[in-house]
């Protein structure tokens, strides 16, 4: 099967008590048990639900692993994985990770005994430098956000292989449409689902897959300890979304490429962030690991141009947080989705307090670009 027919016919494609071709949505919280003391498939929906079994099959057959985990959020997807690992073990973490990634792991995680080294993870002199006796994993985006600097996932993973670590990936800026990193050697992929594999900014959701069994395992067992599990009308919701994927990302790239050159070409544009620039410094590796270089695209004004007024000045572009619906988001980093991130920190990581993060919709891209036009005009 190839991707689109897997997206739509992957993973359990039909109910097996009806033949219902949309898989319905088990609320039951319990489940009749014909034997006292046997091993019934289901027995409590926390431990495992059909509607939701249903989807992890499916996220399985999309990044190619062995199991998949879903979960109420993205972030609840990052807790559960991360509670692989045990005070005093080390994490190799990415220096552009989603801000509230950044705050699980220094408000949350740091209290339990986690130690972390942030490192530029494009730099792998500097991944080797940074591991200890007591490293057990590397976390990185890539493509990051809001910068899409793209990290070279089969280099890595091979690091982490030569000494014992696991590799963890998010995949959420690429989704599976674009990029596997289970296929290049990475144990885990998470992903907000929330974003591309929803779709339509209407559910929080998050996944974990992996292609290693006794994670697997582990994995199988935390979920259902930590019970972050993603409820039955959600996972319904988000195999609904997951559906048009292949359909929704060819407009989604088309667009991007068509906002890109207008933004890439306009005066007023200082700079632009877009893995798909054939003169960035990550491009031969974008090119290299992904099939397309996805919808996100973050630029900066020329300076003394008003940021705030040039936002607030789209019509048809939602200002709002998020990305990856089909309707086009643009938001201030600094301000909304990467607040949580110090200042300084921020911007020496190259996220300064005048970039605008923009995720590409499927609208008619002649309204976007004249959207876009009519804001540049008022600054
Ligand atoms: C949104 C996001 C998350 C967090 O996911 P939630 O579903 O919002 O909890 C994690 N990683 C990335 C890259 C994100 O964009």
């Amino acid at each position: 099967m190839k991707f689109n027919t897997k997206l739509i016919h992957g993973g359990i494609s039909e109910d097996q008590a009806t033949g219902a071709v949309s898989i319905p949505i088990y609320r039951s919280s319990t489940f009749h048990q014909h034997k006292l003391g046997g091993e019934p498939k289901w027995e409590y929906a926390r431990t495992g639900n059909p509607t939701r079994n249903a989807l992890e099959s499916l996220v399985t057959t999309l990044e190619g692993g062995v199991a998949g985990f879903a979960f109420a959020s993205g972030s609840a997807a990052i807790h559960t994985v991360f509670s692989l690992f045990s005070s005093g073990d080390h994490i190799i973490i990415g220096n552009d990770v989603y801000g509230g990634t950044f705050r699980l792991v220094n408000k949350v995680l740091k209290r339990f005994g986690l130690e972390f080294t942030v490192v530029d993870t494009r730099d792998l002199s500097a991944i080797k430098a940074a591991i200890q006796d007591n490293t057990k994993a590397i976390y990185f985006e890539t493509p990051t956000n809001p910068l899409l600097k793209i990290t070279d996932i089969a280099a890595v993973a091979k690091i982490a292989k030569e000494h014992q670590l696991k590799t963890i990936v998010d995949n959420t800026f690429a989704t599976p449409y674009n990029q596997n990193p289970l296929q290049l050697g990475v144990d885990i992929v998470v992903h907000s689902a929330t974003k591309y594999l929803g779709g339509h900014s209407d559910v929080v959701a998050g996944l974990a897959i992996t292609s290693d069994e006794d994670i697997a395992e582990e994995l199988a067992f935390l979920q259902n300890s930590i019970g972050s599990v993603l409820g039955p009308d959600d996972s319904w919701l988000l195999m609904r979304g997951i559906k048009t994927l292949g359909a929704r990302m060819r407009v989604h790239h088309e667009n991007t490429q068509d906002i890109y050159n207008f933004l890439f070409s306009n005066k007023k544009v200082a700079k632009v962030y877009y893995p798909g620039n054939p003169n960035s410094e990550d491009y031969n590796i974008a090119k290299k690991q992904m099939r397309n270089f996805g919808a996100m695209i973050s630029f900066e004004l020329q300076p003394g141009l008003d940021t705030r007024k040039f936002v607030e000045s789209l019509q048809l572009i939602d200002l709002a947080e998020s990305l990856g619906g089909i309707e086009s988001l643009i938001e201030v980093p600094a301000i909304m989705t990467h607040a949580a991130i110090p200042r300084d920190i921020r911007l020496k990581s190259g996220i300064t307090d005048e970039l605008i993060r923009l995720s590409v919709g499927i609208e008619d891209q002649e309204d976007l670009v004249d959207d876009l036009k009519q804001a540049f005009n008022k600054i």
